[in-house]
């Protein structure tokens, strides 16, 4: 039978996280705090440092990208602004 691939499909406002993604797992490059973030393009809850090592669950955060394509905000959707602006308050 068919499966919803639509909704497997559907991305956060990173443009490459998909919402069927585990979190991202960020280790901040400033201050060493660990936290987990839904989009790939995070700053650090403690510090603010844009910098870290991400990993997509188990995937390096390079290997991502070179399957994927770069992050890029996008604010086109309504939805996807809400899911930013819940994650980063
Ligand atoms: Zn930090």
């Amino acid at each position: 039978m068919s499966m919803n691939n639509r909704n497997s499909s559907k991305y956060y406002a990173d443009s490459i996280t998909r919402v069927t993604d585990p979190f991202w797992k960020v280790t901040c490059g400033g201050c060493g705090h660990t936290y987990l973030s839904c989009i790939a393009i995070s700053n650090c809850p403690t510090c603010g440092c844009p910098d870290g090592e991400r990993f997509l669950g188990e995937t390096p955060y390079d290997e991502v990208i070179a399957e994927r394509v770069e992050p890029k905000m996008n604010f086109a959707s309504e939805e996807a602004r809400k899911i930013y602006y819940e994650k980063s308050e």
